[in-house]
């Protein structure tokens, strides 16, 4: 099998150009070519010699794989269940709306941190995805002219693949790639600490962390990774090096009916976040068969962000989307749970 361009970087489409005896100049209009136009014949490259298209045919492939599976909702959410040729499987979801049109992506297929409320955590770790299976997402749907906002928020855990997530937000970002504005592309993690601090040294996109609990014995329970990698030291370095207009942080909160949305809930949040530049999103647990959990009333859910909002935490609540189709927060598990039985 001839290896793919796709998901290679500027340097390493250089390196290829001159093994086949090409230019750099031709490896830019190779790049911008693959990335800004998502052509895939290498006949339709123009700037490029006949010798260079020929040996680039013989020798690669462009790598673009198109979805195996696609639901539509009725909000017309769009869901699409991919097949790598390691045969991981991994979803993204498209949900256009009036404002803005929102890629949702994964980063791997499956996930190792086990968090109690969600059902790609209960299938377990299944693979990191490569850059090319992570940009594939964004170049192989029909939606892609229409995406004004990507956010790494599917299966997996960003930071747990961070170097290949790196490389795909590198590729969406540069002149040479997509040239996708980094304030418009949101990776979100439960806060790996050692990931973290690399982010940290050089943002290169916004950075949402899910909180969900912040009081950590209860935060233990619900996310395991509270035991190694305390939401407290995520919150220092954070405070260390704040991120730099024009990126933005925010931090994810799952509202759990009965679980979650109590007064000591929102004065852990107002002691954490307080002096931090900083948006709480709030998302609606949707109940679902077999879950313990249930979605909250409008009264837990006003007492709660009106606790927040006299104490200065800005705070909104998210519209859900694509529930019918299994396709919002904490349901995407790909066809990985249809012959087990769901216990969450
Ligand atoms: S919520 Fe995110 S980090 Fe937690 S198990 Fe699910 S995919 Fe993994």
């Amino acid at each position: 099998m001839k290896p793919p361009l796709l998901g290679k970087t500027l340097p390493e489409i250089t390196e290829i150009v001159q093994t086949l005896s090409g230019r750099a100049d031709q490896a830019i209009a190779i790049s911008k070519w693959l990335y800004k136009k998502n052509e895939f014949n290498f006949d339709l490259i123009e700037s490029i010699s006949n010798t260079l298209r020929k040996s680039l045919d013989s020798s690669y492939s462009i790598g673009k794989y198109p979805p195996s599976k696609v639901t539509e909702s009725k909000d017309k959410t769009r869901k699409y269940l991919f097949s790598n040729d390691t045969e991981q499987q991994f979803e993204s979801v498209f949900m256009p709306s009036a404002k803005r049109n929102t890629l949702c992506i994964s980063s791997q297929s499956g996930c190792r941190m086990g968090c109690k409320f969600c059902l790609t955590g209960k299938i377990g770790f299944k693979g990191n995805l490569s850059v090319l299976d992570i940009v594939n997402q964004f170049y192989s749907i029909p939606d892609y002219k229409d995406v004004n906002r990507l956010v790494i928020m599917g299966m997996g855990e960003p930071f747990d693949n961070f170097f290949e997530v790196k490389k795909a937000v590198e590729i969406f970002t540069s002149q040479w790639g997509l040239a996708f504005g980094a304030s418009n592309i949101t990776i979100s993690t439960v806060g790996l600490l050692d990931p973290l601090k690399q982010f940290l040294e050089n943002p290169f996109c916004n950075l949402a962390i899910s909180l969900n609990n912040p009081i950590s014995a209860e935060r233990k329970e619900l996310m395991p990774i509270e035991n190694t990698n305390p939401i407290s030291e995520v919150i220092n370095l954070i405070k260390q090096s704040p991120l730099k207009k024009p990126l933005r942080l925010s931090f994810e909160y799952v509202a759990l009916g009965g679980v979650n949305l109590y007064q000591q809930h929102a004065v852990g949040i107002i002691d954490q976040l307080k002096g931090v530049n900083c948006h709480l999103n709030i998302i609606c647990w949707n109940s679902h068969n077999g879950s313990p959990y249930y979605t909250p009333s409008e009264l837990e859910l006003n007492s709660f962000i009106s606790c927040l909002d006299k104490n200065g935490i800005l705070a909104s609540v998210r519209q859900s989307r694509g529930q019918d189709i299994g396709a919002a927060c904490g349901q995407m598990a790909g066809n990985l749970l249809i012959n087990n039985v769901c216990s969450m």
